[in-house]
């Protein structure tokens, strides 16, 4: 299957029980964001709001999720952001880092995901048709 890359943003109350792919859901009553990993395996993410967890972006057309989709859990391990309701592809990381990051408390993870989003959305956003972020 083909790998998306993008998706289209819904606000929803609830997560519905069928979830769709390509669809993020975003619940702001519940400060969750729900999707189908991009890969297409099928698996569902759940991707929490929360100063810890995942922070959501929307200007008013588009949404961000910072920091990067990580799907550690699935035989696929993907891992990639979303900017822009973009798809930007990241590497498999290795367990090491996984670790690592997962070790983080959540200055540091800003930290640490700050600077990897300066190195890999940014140089994709430059690289890309559209206008750069910023
Ligand atoms: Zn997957």
């Amino acid at each position: 299957m083909p790998r998306r890359t993008a998706f289209e943003p819904r606000f929803v109350e609830f997560v519905p029980e069928l979830v769709e792919e390509g669809v993020l859901y975003i619940s702001i009553e519940y400060a969750t964001v729900v999707h189908k990993c991009y890969c297409g395996c099928g698996n569902q993410v759940v991707t929490p709001l929360a100063p810890v967890f995942w922070e959501l972006t929307f200007d008013g057309e588009a949404v961000s999720l910072f920091p990067s989709v990580g799907s550690w859990g699935f035989p696929c391990r993907s891992h990639y952001w979303i900017v822009r309701n973009r798809v930007v592809e990241s590497w498999p990381w290795s367990d090491d880092e996984i670790a690592y990051a997962r070790g983080l408390d959540a200055r540091g993870r800003r930290e640490y995901f700050g600077r990897r989003w300066e190195r890999e959305v940014k140089r994709d956003a430059a690289g890309a048709d559209d206008e750069a972020p910023e």
